[in-house]
């Protein structure tokens, strides 16, 4: 498909796609296979949560602490495995080769080999079938808003002066950490307890919905459930609005009437 080198006043397209994410790529292929004009505008880079900081890495991190689970309960099986030593700067590279692995599927020259064009740009709308891209206006007959979500910030007293990790950033890490309190046991969080807990970090999982609160859903307890295995080193604290860590290392968690429980890392 021919790249226009400026957008068009004149031509509406039939589909305007904000966010170049999972949904958004799957909505623009999807009109384009139908004979929709498309554009997608992605402010960053395609992809979105799903390859860089979701499902891709965390699949490729849990990929790895089942390994080192399952090494240290070999011996189970009559499979005598030594000691298992875990390499997380190795884990990290995994993981980023995972990403590169499967980047091709969401890129820009998959997305226009598929008649999608797309811009690089943030678009901002300026009216019912108006949008301006690039300080140009174009317009459009169709719009999908896909522009995804970012981690929900707690308001804790005190969070605010922690340097604490989201699941945006904690695929900055290059050193495992010792201690890890997870804010949050949905599937994000439990994921990302078990896994940290596999590769040998001391993870506690902070989830307020339990006991007295109905959880949300049964799939949301089992994970919380499977998390208190002690060959997971993880465990759960069921708490609400549980007092924040104190500082950025050696940070301690105070749950209301319970044991206090250190971090090194949130
Ligand atoms: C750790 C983790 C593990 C996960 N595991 C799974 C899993 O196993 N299975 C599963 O189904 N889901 C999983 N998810 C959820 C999944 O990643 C998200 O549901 C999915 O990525 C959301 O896709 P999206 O396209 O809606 O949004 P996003 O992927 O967030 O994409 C939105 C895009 O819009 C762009 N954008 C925003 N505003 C503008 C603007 N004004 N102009 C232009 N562009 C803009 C952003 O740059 C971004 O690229 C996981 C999430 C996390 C954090």
């Amino acid at each position: 498909m021919k790249l226009p080198s400026a957008v068009s006043h004149d031509e509406p397209w039939d589909l305007l796609v904000v966010g170049g994410g999972t949904a958004g790529i799957v909505g623009a292929k999807t009109a384009a296979r139908l004979g929709a004009r498309v554009l997608l505008v992605e402010r960053e880079r395609t992809g979105g949560d799903c390859l860089w900081t979701g499902c891709v890495p965390s699949k490729a991190l849990l990929a790895a602490a089942d390994v080192a689970a399952s090494a240290r309960g070999a011996h189970r099986f009559g499979i005598a495995v030594e000691e298992v030593s875990v390499d997380f700067a190795k884990v990290m590279d995994h993981v980023r080769t995972a990403i590169q692995h499967i980047a091709p599927v969401d890129s820009l020259e998959a997305l226009e080999k598929a008649s999608v064009c797309v811009r690089t740009a943030t678009a901002r709308f300026t009216g019912p079938d108006s949008a301006e891209i690039d300080g140009t206006t174009l317009r459009f007959r169709q719009a999908l808003v896909a522009t995804g979500a970012s981690p929900a910030i707690p308001s804790i007293p005190g969070l605010s002066d922690v340097d604490y990790l989201t699941s945006d950033t904690v695929w900055g890490l290059s050193e495992l950490p010792a201690d890890l309190v997870v804010l949050g046991g949905g599937s994000i969080g439990c994921e990302l307890g078990q896994a940290f807990a596999r590769l040998g970090s001391t993870v506690c999982v902070v989830e307020g919905a339990s006991g007295a609160r109905p959880c949300p859903s049964r799939g949301r307890r089992r994970p919380l459930r499977r998390l208190r295995s002690r060959q997971d080193r993880a465990h759960r604290l069921g708490v609400r609005g549980a007092s924040p860590p104190e500082r950025a290392a050696g940070a301690v968690l105070p749950p209301p009437g319970g044991r206090r429980t250190s971090a090194t890392h949130r």
